[in-house]
């Protein structure tokens, strides 16, 4: 109801006034209730610290199960956070209410049918072979080719598939890399590490044709000695690798003839491939579940007041789910089934949000709309976020967010500092910052600006891919990062409550301000996205992290100047391939970059609007 507008923002002034009788009543007959009066200094609303921890406490309560995706935990958290919202006078974002609910896939357990045979010799499950947590289910009977540790690596002059025909074949790989414990294997340098990983060695073992891969121990390495059993199964939810593949015990192989000490040995000599077929067939089949459940954001709304910018609106989220139990994200996996509290990460960012919310319900609404958003599933890949942006309420569509406020992580400031990541994703808003810090009363934080641009580990990084200016609040890493140990008797609610004020004091500065934030699409040195950690080879293509079922590489955005905008590459193209590697999804694409050297020209394929296209592009080095 528009005609209610100007009425409503006269109110804050009123009472930010303070004053007595009379004066007040030709105060509020005097205030415009235009921007002139809005932006005028005024005291600011309180900041409670002690209610900030008690709500972190609340939050990362054992009661909450560590606000895992799928746990009860989550769910209450959720509604929680809408009945603060309520409570505060803040309207649902939606007609439905305050809830965007969406799925997200939380768990992966074995199917029914999973079964492993070498020879005549059949396998017993979790006993001599276990899926990949990334494997694709199928079943696949061929024959068997050893394949060294599966690493192809021309730049180190090893390639375990040189001279081989692996084609429909399965192959057997060992893991980690050859000669481990000699001091001069160039595997033994951290940038090559990824050799040893299994998911590279699967995604090798398809890009050479193999139809499944079969890993075991490197039993013999000094340091493995004996060490034959499975890891237990952890339940990951993984992206599928396009292949069929599951580890094996060198028992199991013993006993259908196949000797893994006698097939390594040469290659331990001389450190050289000694792959060849085994004249020994197998079969395998994987079926990996992957279990979804049903989680939410949670979003209120301030309509602004002003009616010529009130479509415009400015976002302040964190998200609010945690590790659950633990899980592959945790850092003390020893600890599977034990409560991740997450405290600091990210109780903290809520309660912070919280404190912002009421502070802009007390004042009474600012020129553009406010969302207040709770992200769900940001653990499994920024999810919540990226559903908020891509289907965003109808009062705040994604072109027209001025400003995006992520708290993540903001309850354990040491000394004061705060870091500042996305200053430069809008003209002038490093500044901005520096000064709303600044202002009296002067907060007691120091801000260190880290990533002038606005791509990172978080949830702003959904709304940056999209254009929309950012700020990401962060306090910085600690020991307790992702463990068990991330409790609420560590945060400092006066920090966090300082830092509430700073998000604050930038979403009302962008919510009042005369013009728009014009945002700038930095062309700084890429820091290393998810998706596109290689060795230092850029395309500068930026995945959108959303679930995607197609094959295809979806893209939010390409980097200002990066090859990828060079070869005309755009925002919602989907990459399929890059040189030969085929791009079924994100991992693939990590895949390719890292096969390839910075200066190295190769063939990029897309689809857009239904359309292929193909362009040559040089890959670069990431400064
Ligand atoms: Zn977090
Ligand atoms: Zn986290």
């Amino acid at each position: 109801m528009e005609a209610a507008l100007p009425r409503r923002a006269c109110r804050p002034i009123y009472r930010r006034m303070r004053l007595p009788g009379t004066l007040a009543l030709l105060a509020l007959a005097l205030a415009s209730c235009g921007r002139r009066a809005a932006t005028r200094a005024a005291p600011e609303p309180a900041f409670d610290a002690g209610r900030a921890r008690a709500e972190v406490g609340w939050l990362a309560d054992p009661a909450r199960t560590g606000r895992g995706v799928g746990t009860p935990g989550a769910a209450q958290a959720a509604d929680w956070i809408a009945a603060r919202f309520r409570e505060a006078g803040l309207a649902p974002a939606w007609d439905e209410g305050y809830l965007q609910r969406f799925e997200a896939p939380f768990r992966a357990t074995l199917g029914e049918r999973n079964a492993f045979a070498v020879g005549s010799s059949h396998g017993e499950l979790e006993r001599d072979f276990l899926p990949f947590d990334f494997s694709d289910d199928g079943a696949v009977e061929a024959e068997v080719v050893f394949a060294g540790h599966g690493i192809t690596a021309p730049a180190l002059g090893h390639d375990d598939y040189g001279g081989l025909d692996v084609k429909g074949k399965i192959v057997l790989v060992a893991q980690d890399f050859p000669r481990e414990s000699d001091a001069a294997s160039p595997f033994r340098d951290p940038r090559h590490y990824r050799f040893a990983e299994w998911r590279y060695k699967a995604t090798n073992a398809r890009e050479h044709g193999a139809a499944a891969l079969i890993g075991v121990r490197d039993v013999w390495a000094e340091g493995h000695g004996g060490a034959d059993d499975l890891p237990p199964w952890r339940g990951q939810v993984s992206s599928r690798a396009g292949i069929v593949a599951a580890r094996v015990t060198a028992a199991a192989l013993a006993r259908a003839g196949v000797d893994v000490r006698a097939l390594a040995a040469p290659g331990e000599a001389d450190g050289k491939p000694h792959s060849r077929p085994l004249g020994v067939r197998a079969r395998l089949e994987v079926r990996v579940l992957h279990e979804r459940a049903t989680t939410a954001n949670v979003v209120a709304i301030l309509p602004g007041r002003d009616p010529a910018v009130a479509g415009e609106c400015v976002v302040v989220g964190a998200h609010h789910d945690h590790l659950g139990l633990g899980g592959d994200s945790s850092l003390a996996p020893e600890r599977l089934g034990t409560v991740h509290p997450g405290a600091d990460d990210n109780a903290s960012g809520v309660a912070a949000l919280l404190a912002v919310a009421r502070a802009f319900a007390a004042e009474g609404p600012p020129r553009r709309t406010l969302l207040f958003a709770a992200f769900g599933a940001e653990e499994l890949g920024i999810l919540g976020s990226s559903e908020l942006a891509q289907h965003p309420p109808p009062r705040c569509p994604t072109e027209r967010m001025q400003l995006m406020v992520n708290l993540d992580m903001v309850g354990r400031p040491a000394a004061g500092k705060v870091y500042v990541d996305g200053a430069d994703t809008a003209r002038g808003l490093r500044d901005l910052v520096k000064a709303l810090a600044e202002r009296p009363p002067r907060l007691p934080l120091k801000l260190a600006f880290g990533e002038g641009d606005g791509y990172g580990p978080s949830d702003h990084t959904s709304f940056y891919a999209r254009d929309v200016p950012v700020l990401f609040l962060f306090t910085g890493p600690h020991p307790d990062y992702h463990r068990p140990s991330d409790t609420p008797d560590k945060i400092d609610g006066a920090g966090l409550a300082a830092v509430a004020r700073l998000a604050y004091r930038a979403a009302r500065e962008a919510a009042e301000r005369d013009g728009r934030l014009e945002v700038v699409r930095t062309a700084s040195p890429p820091p290393r996205e998810r998706g596109e950690r290689g060795y230092g080879t850029y395309l500068g293509a930026i995945p959108d992290f959303a679930e995607r079922s197609a094959p295809g590489v979806l893209l939010t955005g390409v980097r200002a100047g990066s090859p990828a905008e060079r070869a005309g590459i755009a925002a919602g193209d989907v990459l399929l391939r890059v040189g030969p590697t085929k791009l079924l999804g994100l991992q693939d694409l990590a895949f390719a970059l890292r096969s390839h050297r910075p200066g190295d020209e190769v063939e990029v394929e897309w689809e857009r609007a239904g359309a292929r296209r193909t362009a040559k592009v040089r890959l670069e080095e990431r400064r």
